[in-house]
């Protein structure tokens, strides 16, 4: 194995997610000499795209959505070929409540208008209260104690009235987070919305963030950035130990161990809290990695011979309240056939069903599909689950969150470079933070905290083109 053993370059990165590639990738646009350490034996992090069972259709077990204020990410796939279609958004949503099923049209239910007005009246509130959260520094906006002092459940709780509204923000909430409204600080979900833009931005599938998917998958993303960077990435190197002094960094993965002039570690903080510094890292930083968690989700789906929901006008997307299945979509690819609901178990529910066997969930879901679609939804051809939260090298998705005074406390450790290690991924991002996109912004930025330090700056890159 020609690329184990002891390796040197100029900057190692750990991790093959977008973060890691994207910052592989930009130093190599400047010259610089890189190497990239993965855990795993593919890269794209918690993007993965497999084949269905008829060996065409794609599903993206992870990361799958782009949205229209996502530059960084679209700019990227332009580059490297990877195109994409709009998400079926036509016809009636399903909101399913105490097993009353209601149709509706629009990002928002129309079922009760007194709740439609509060939901509305508390989304501008909340979009407000975002743009007042500086990105690059959330604690120090003005109302940063208060907020940070709070969950958004208490806040829900004080400011929300009907029931209704509760419950949709409830809804949204975990479909954001994939937790609790009791699990996050309020001004986490603030500075959150405000990194997206706001939640309109957030929930919404056309002009919002699940407006388009990738034909080939979201990981040919990861892949393209990959290839062209070809034995500088190294699979199958889990890196548990990183060391620094005056003289440079040595990061040890299994079978390899790198030398170079700095590290970035392109990781979600709880995974990089797994690894062993020497010498140890500031306390600050190393209890913020005891303090973001990863949020709890299944992602399922659920194939069949046609999206035979579209006959009856529907779009195939879900809320319920209540059901395991909390969120669906229509996931069929850009052809309509065959026809692929995905479901999202999310928050509490997740966790509830991680502890019973998969075919009780899958009766479970396939229950809640049957309610929402018709008896035709219980019989899928193909049923795709995977669960995030017990990956070893993911510990849980979309993103790390921060629950109640972690930004204030720890807020300055989630960026700050420790003498020669520079921390990227999507958790560090400023705009899109827990996307796509803003794993792309972290690994380029990241990457240039690499280059000052190697006393490469200001010229502009070498070139536009990527050299292998
Ligand atoms: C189910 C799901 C749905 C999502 N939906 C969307 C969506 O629709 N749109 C969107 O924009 N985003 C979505 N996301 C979020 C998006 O996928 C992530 O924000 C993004 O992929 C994170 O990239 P990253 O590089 O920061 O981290 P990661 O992708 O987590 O990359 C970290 C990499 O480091 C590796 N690694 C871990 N530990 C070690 C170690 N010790 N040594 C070496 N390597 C290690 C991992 O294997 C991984 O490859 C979703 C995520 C999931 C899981």
């Amino acid at each position: 194995m020609m690329h184990r053993g002891e390796r040197s370059a100029e900057v190692v990165v750990v991790g093959a997610g977008l973060a890691g590639l994207m910052a592989a990738r930009h130093l190599r646009s400047f010259g610089v000499d890189v190497l990239v350490l993965e855990a795993r034996s593919r890269v794209g992090g918690r993007t993965w795209s497999i084949l269905a069972g008829d060996g065409q259709t794609v599903i993206d077990m992870g990361g799958q959505w782009i949205g229209p204020t996502q530059k960084r990410l679209a700019k990227l796939a332009a580059e490297l070929g990877v195109t994409t279609f709009p998400t079926y958004d036509v016809g009636q949503n399903i909101q399913y409540i105490d097993g009353e099923r209601h149709t509706y049209s629009g990002a928002i239910p129309l079922i009760d208008p007194k709740v439609t007005m509060e939901v509305v009246q508390t989304m501008l509130t909340l979009n407000m209260m975002a743009h007042e959260v500086p990105l690059d520094a959330p604690w120090t906006a003005p109302n940063a104690a208060e907020w940070d002092a709070q969950t958004l459940e208490t806040w829900i709780a004080a400011n929300v009235k009907t029931q209704g509204a509760r419950e949709l923000l409830a809804i949204a909430i975990r479909a954001i987070f994939c937790a609790e409204p009791r699990d996050l600080s309020l001004l986490h979900v603030l500075f959150y919305t405000h990194s997206a833009g706001s939640l309109n931005d957030l929930v919404g599938v056309t002009r919002g963030a699940q407006e388009q998917r990738f034909h080939a998958g979201a990981q040919a993303i990861s892949n393209g950035m990959a290839a062209a960077l070809g034995e500088r990435v190294i699979r199958n190197a889990p890196v548990y130990a990183v060391a620094q002094d005056d003289a440079g960094v040595r990061v040890m993965a299994e079978e390899v161990t790198v030398s170079a002039k700095a590290a970035i570690i392109a990781l979600p903080p709880v995974l990089a809290g797994r690894i062993r510094y020497s010498p140890a890292l500031p306390a600050l930083r190393d209890q913020l990695t005891q303090r973001m968690p990863m949020g709890t989700v299944y992602k399922i789906h659920c194939i069949y011979p046609t999206p035979f929901w579209r006959e009856a006008g529907l779009s195939g997307q879900v809320t319920n309240y209540r059901g395991v299945a909390a969120t669906v979509f229509d996931n069929s690819p850009a052809s309509g056939t065959p026809g692929v609901l995905l479901v999202f178990v999310e928050g509490d529910e997740a966790r509830a069903w991680s502890t019973r066997s998969a075919n009780e969930r899958r009766a479970a879901v396939l229950g809640d599909l049957g309610h929402y679609f018709g008896e035709q939804a219980a019989q899928p051809t193909e049923y795709i689950e995977q669960f995030w939260a017990a990956e070893e090298y993911s510990r849980g998705c979309y993103a790390g969150y921060m629950p109640p005074g972690v930004w204030s406390a720890f807020g300055p450790a989630l960026r700050a470079p420790v003498g020669r290690l520079f921390w990227a991924g999507t958790e560090t991002a400023t705009e899109w933070n827990g996307y796509m996109d803003g794993a792309l912004q972290s690994g380029e930025r990241a990457a240039n905290e690499a280059l000052a330090l190697l006393g490469i700056r200001a010229a502009g890159p070498a070139s536009d083109q990527v050299m292998g």
